[in-house]
Parts: structure tokens; C-alpha cells; sequence
């Protein structure tokens, strides 16, 4: 069903893309921001396999074009994600490997990781994620996501689907003490402190460790 694609056009696709999203079409800036050498053969190419068009120096995606750079955009966004609000990593670390991102995540797991995330409408650097078809569902099922503790009622019980790793200590802190994905975990109190029960145990902690704490909405029981 999907067609081979070259790296090569799909940086001069996903260059295309960003540069719209900046309110620019020509051929001088997407080469520039391009994560690959843009030569006429290349443009011409993208241009025969039907992924541009183009008017002098002005270049267009196409239907089929829009598409193909959609899935990755989505794809590359999604992964920034993931790496900053599970794994931790800063916005730094992050743009170093910037180019790799999409290849982190495989196609088939886009919209797993898209619920987990609970579909995040933008990627750390403020940029739009494109909608999946996990995003559109989701619309009418309001409940069935991922929040984090502080959003929970005192009495609610859900399941750990993760915890942000932004503060890595603290991670280590929180496994040690029970707190980690697939457990679950009863919000005893919320004032004066957060008090999370985990078994028999239970483990007073601050508002922001609540909020780094995130569980899965639709396993949410009341009592
Ligand atoms: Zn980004
Ligand atoms: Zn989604």
C-alpha cells in the first residue's frame, strides 16, 4: 500500500510544508531549510511523481504531495513528544537530532503513541501537529485519555500509563516507591498535599510531581 519514497523527497516535501506553515513558497527558502541538497533533479522528479507543482520559482504541494508530507510532519512532531514528555529530554537535545525524529517512531504505532500522548495539538516548539485518524475519534470519546494525578478526583483510581521523565531523579524516586506504567494507583487526598495510595502504601508528594504522573483516563474508577 505505501509506495517507496526517497529520503530526498521526503525532505524536500517536509521543507516544502514548514515553510507554508511560515507563509513561504520560494524555491530560495525551501532549499535553504531543506535537510537535503535541493538540484533540479530533485525538483523535477517531485514534480513527475506528482508531489509539486511549479510556477517559476514558486513551488505548491500537490494533493498527493500534502499527504505524504502530512504523515511525516505528523510522525516527526508526535516522536518530539514522546522524547520531551516521556523520556525528559530537553528542546536542545532534542533539535540536534532533529532530522532523525521521524524514524523513531514506526507508522504503525503512530496512533498508539498518539492516545498516549493524549493527541497533543502541537510539538515543543509550538508547531502544529496534523490531525490522525486516533485525533478525529478521540473528538467523541472525551474520556478515554491520558491525564496526569492532579487531574483526578480524591477517591479515583487509574492505572500509571507513564511518567515524565523531565526530572530523571525523580523518576527513579517514584519507581522505587511502586509508582510506574501499569500499576494502579488511588488518589487518597489532594489538600493540603497530594496523597497517592499504591498497595498498602501510601506516598504524600508535591503538586508538581502529581502533575508528572500520568494515567489513563478511561480506567478511571470512582470510590
Ligand atoms: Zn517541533
Ligand atoms: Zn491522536
Amino acid at each position: 500500500m505505501h509506495k517507496w519514497i526517497s529520503q530526498e523527497i521526503i525532505e524536500l516535501l517536509e521543507s516544502v510544508w514548514t515553510n507554508e506553515e511560515k507563509g513561504a513558497n520560494d524555491e530560495e527558502s525551501i532549499a535553504s531549510s531543506a535537510k537535503t541538497t535541493v538540484t533540479e533533479d530533485l525538483l523535477a522528479e517531485c514534480e513527475r511523481e506528482g508531489y509539486i507543482t511549479r510556477n517559476l520559482s514558486e513551488i505548491e504541494l500537490t494533493p498527493l504531495g500534502r499527504k505524504t508530507a502530512e504523515d511525516v510532519i505528523r510522525r516527526h512532531r508526535i516522536a518530539e513528544r514522546l522524547v520531551v514528555d516521556v523520556l525528559g529530554m530537553t528542546l536542545e537535545e532534542v533539535e540536534s537530532d532533529a532530522c532523525e525524529f521521524e524514524h523513531l517512531v514506526a507508522p504503525g504505532i503512530i496512533e498508539a503513541i498518539c492516545t498516549l500522548l493524549g493527541h497533543p495539538r502541537t510539538c515543543p516548539h509550538n508547531l502544529p501537529i496534523p490531525e490522525g485518524h486516533c485525533c478525529r475519534k478521540h473528538e467523541h470519546h472525551l474520556d478515554s485519555v491520558v491525564t496526569s494525578v492532579d487531574n483526578l478526583n480524591v477517591g479515583d483510581r487509574a492505572r500509571v500509563a507513564y511518567v515524565s521523565a523531565r526530572n530523571y531523579s525523580r523518576v527513579q524516586k517514584l519507581s522505587s516507591l511502586g509508582i510506574s506504567p501499569g500499576v494502579t494507583i488511588r488518589l487518597h487526598q489532594k489538600f493540603p498535599g497530594f496523597v497517592i495510595q499504591c498497595d498498602e502504601t501510601q506516598i504524600a508528594v508535591e503538586k508538581e510531581i502529581a502533575k508528572d504522573i500520568f494515567v489513563w483516563q478511561d480506567d478511571k474508577v470512582t470510590g
